[in-house]
């Protein structure tokens, strides 16, 4: 009979049982959400990566999958461009990718409505108990439940995601809805912005029900913005008052702050941008930075964000939940092998991520304290770290012995 793995958490890291799947296991997703999670979620870029891992679940990548841009450009404030030089990236949409792996699962293999509590496990299997009394006993438990991971609170009960000083404020327009100059100018490209101390960058998705047709796509804004702690909390207010300090549902956030964040738009942005801003519904997500210790305890794996939150810079998180999907694999192999590999492995890719970030984060800092990668933020530094992402991925994975895996 296969052996049993049960996967806490059904995003993107659930990625891991399809994978699971294909190397003889019978894998069960348990997702705490009472319902599926399709139309949440909005851009998310891609790397080859991710592509092959998708591939080897058996999902085609083909052209509904995502956009492909051919042209980065970095805008001013009256919207010149100041940069132009091709590229050749595929931006998808969270909702996309999620639709597929759901589909591509046996529905009796993905539960919804069930959220773990706690683990017990003993020398001959693990057993995850559930919020709603049930439990399911397995042989192996892969903790793919995110930046909050109740699984490796059990474990690493002290190891807490950090705020990294910023947040995203990210917004959605649909194509049909897009002003017709900004249309024409970005909304093919691969389009930057640097107001002082911030950046933005925006790019086509597919469209609200993963369309990759022209005129049924999306425009997907990432703004990223200093917030130091107290203003975090006023944003994160609603208007009766109540602080949603772990997260703020879109719908809750006060309309003075949409009201002000709107009004920054027009100021600091170039007209293009500014436009399919005021558009649209923006909502803010704050951007953490965090590395789990450890990966591996008795018959429980860490994977995905409950591992290592890989910041948005590297526009990798689904991309390294894939790679540790695919190490995942080679599960038989032991726990302590794959945390061996997959540790320094999530080091490395949140090392590129907080240089990337750097400048950002050190906005909130003096001046003369900031140091190299913080004080500095050119066109020429963007563009570069732009065209050169998925090479350094590519690196990481090539220094830590994943290559053979691609
Ligand atoms: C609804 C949603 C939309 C997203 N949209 C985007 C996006 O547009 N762009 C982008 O770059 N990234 C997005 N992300 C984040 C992205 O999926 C991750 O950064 C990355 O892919 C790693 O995924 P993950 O599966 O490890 O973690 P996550 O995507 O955070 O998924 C964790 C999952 O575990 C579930 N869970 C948590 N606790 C429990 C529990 N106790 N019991 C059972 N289940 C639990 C959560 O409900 C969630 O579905 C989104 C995540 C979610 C959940």
């Amino acid at each position: 009979m296969a052996r049993r793995a049960l996967v806490i958490g059904g995003s993107l890291g659930g990625l891991a049982a399809h994978l699971l799947h294909r190397a003889g296991w019978h894998a069960v997703v348990f997702e705490r959400n009472e319902e599926a999670l399709t139309g949440r979620g909005v851009g998310l870029g891609t790397h080859p990566q991710l592509i092959a891992t998708l591939r080897r679940a058996g999902i085609a990548f083909d052209a509904t999958m995502g956009i492909t841009v051919a042209k980065v450009v970095c805008l001013d404030r009256n919207g010149k461009s100041m940069v132009e030089q091709p590229t050749a990236r595929t931006m998808s949409a969270w909702s996309r990718l999620y639709r597929a792996l759901r589909d591509a699962l046996p529905a009796q293999d993905y539960r919804l409505g069930k959220k773990l509590r706690r683990i017990e496990q003993d020398a001959a299997s693990v057993t995850a108990i559930f919020e709603d009394g049930t439990s399911e006993r397995g042989d192996l438990l892969v903790g793919a439940d995110g930046i909050r991971s109740t699984v490796r609170a059990q474990f690493l009960p002290q190891a807490q995601p950090v705020y990294a000083g910023y947040v995203a404020w990210r917004a959605v327009l649909d194509e049909a809805r897009a002003p017709r100059e900004a249309h024409r100018d970005i909304f093919e490209l691969y389009t930057f912005c640097l107001p002082e101390g911030e950046q933005l960058l925006g790019y086509p998705v597919p469209g609200r029900d993963g369309d990759t047709v022209p005129g049924r796509r999306r425009y997907n804004i990432v703004w990223y913005r200093p917030v130091d702690s107290s203003a975090l909390d006023e944003i994160y207010t609603d208007t009766s008052g109540q602080l949603h300090s772990g997260g703020i549902a879109p719908s809750l956030i006060r309309n003075e702050v949409i009201a002000r964040v709107k009004a920054d738009a027009e100021a600091l942005l170039a007209p293009q941008l500014a436009e399919i801003f005021l558009r649209s519904e923006p909502f803010f997500q704050p951007i953490f930075d965090f590395e789990s210790p450890a990966l591996a305890f008795g018959r429980v794996a860490l994977t995905g964000d409950a591992a290592f939150v890989v910041g948005p810079h590297v526009g990798a998180g689904a991309t390294k939940a894939a790679i540790d999907a695919r190490a995942g694999e080679d599960v038989a192999a032991g726990l302590v092998r794959f945390e061996s590999v997959q540790l320094p492995f999530g080091r490395d890719m949140v090392a590129l991520s907080r240089q990337q970030g750097a400048y950002l984060s050190a906005q909130l800092k003096p001046v003369a304290q900031r140091q190299g990668g913080e004080l500095r933020r050119d066109v020429e530094a963007l563009r570069h770290a732009h065209g050169t992402r998925s090479d350094q991925i590519g690196d990481i994975v090539a220094a830590r012995g994943l290559e053979a895996y691609f």
